[in-house]
């Protein structure tokens, strides 16, 4: 296997986000020759299982034990990072939400690499990836390129990578995945949860967004942004400038302080738009191959370079 893909699984279920970086694994895999191998942690793993499948990876890892019934970043980068051995994987898809961000950079350490965080296009050049990534809040997008060597942990930003059509007859082979880890190796331990109340769409796998700001004029008329995002099928969204007020819960927060979101539609409703809030809008093409991608600002272009990676900025 060329390709492992981090399948994110919540309260058993697989998230879009997760099925987007498979999708895409899939197109890169049936363009250069490669397989494919979709790792799920968690416990139980049937349902996601049966729906990662229908995303045709040429294998199916489960790492199914009680000891991933809850997330710790160190039992799932564990088994991240022993999936990546056993297929002996080139490339690491995670969908860069923020459970993946945390698994990809803590397994990444493990090989003694980084990661090519947050993409939003990708492109094999030789032996190397070349992705492109947003940077000041969407203003700018740098180039990022990774070393030869393998592996290379790639988080892609959820709702850029178009999902492919599922193929419910696709039946690749799924096998457990034995992890090196004993439970008195995890130090941390999720002693309660707290899930977010919301009727409306979760923001950062939204399509459509409608967010309110200060010029709704009070917390009375934030209905208003709820009810047409509910119309829509959207995802609502706030400002900090609210949230701060206390109109409305921190979960609703879009930006910079808040939670990014990459929709195809954002709906700003008595928001100024100040820097630390713009989204990425997306413009999808409809070969699925690549991106465009639109931001509402334009930033004068200039050059810098780091010494692990080289970067290139420019307008957007
Ligand atoms: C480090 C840092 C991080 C930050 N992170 C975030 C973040 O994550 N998210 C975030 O949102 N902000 C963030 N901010 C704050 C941000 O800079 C802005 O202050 C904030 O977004 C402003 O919120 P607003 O647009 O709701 O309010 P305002 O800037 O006050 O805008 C209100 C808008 O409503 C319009 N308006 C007024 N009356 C009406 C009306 N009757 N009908 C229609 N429109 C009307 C006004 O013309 C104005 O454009 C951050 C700031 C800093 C310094």
């Amino acid at each position: 296997m060329e390709i492992v893909v981090f399948i994110e699984v919540r309260d058993g279920v697989a998230k879009k986000s997760s099925l987007e970086a498979a999708s895409e694994a899939r197109r890169r895999a049936d363009q250069h020759g490669w397989k494919v191998a979709a790792l799920l942690v968690g416990s139980p793993l049937e349902e996601a299982a049966a729906k990662v499948a229908s995303y045709k990876p040429d294998r199916i890892l489960l790492a199914d034990d009680a000891l991933f019934a809850s997330y710790s970043s160190q039992s799932y980068s564990a088994a991240l990072a022993e999936a990546v051995r056993q297929e002996n994987a080139h490339t690491v898809f995670v969908s860069a939400t923020t459970m993946g961000k945390e698994v990809a950079a803590r397994t990444a350490a493990k090989f003694q690499t980084s990661v090519l965080a947050d993409v939003v296009s990708i492109e094999r050049d030789g032996n190397t990836w070349k992705t492109r990534r947003p940077v000041y809040s969407g203003k700018a997008y740098a180039d990022v390129q990774s070393k030869e060597g393998a592996p290379v942990f790639i988080t892609l930003r959820p709702n850029v990578f178009s999902a492919g059509a599922p193929d419910p007859k696709a039946k690749p082979e799924a096998s457990k995945l034995s992890v090196p880890i004993q439970p008195q190796d995890v130090k941390e331990r999720v002693v309660e949860t707290h899930k977010a109340v919301s009727e409306t769409v979760e923001l950062t796998e939204a399509e459509i967004v409608v967010s309110g700001g200060r010029g709704l004029k009070g917390p009375e008329n934030f209905h208003l942004v709820g009810d047409l995002a509910k119309a829509l099928g959207a995802a609502m969204g706030a400002s900090r400038a609210v949230v701060d007020a206390g109109w409305i819960d921190h979960q609703f927060q879009v930006g910079q302080t808040g939670k990014v979101v990459s929709p195809v539609l954002y709906i700003a409703c008595g928001i100024s738009g100040a820097i630390n809030i713009s989204p990425v809008c997306l413009l999808r093409n409809t070969s699925l191959q690549s991106t465009k991608i639109r931001t509402l600002r334009f930033l004068k272009s200039r050059t810098t370079a780091s010494s692990a990676m080289r970067y290139r900025f420019f307008p957007c």
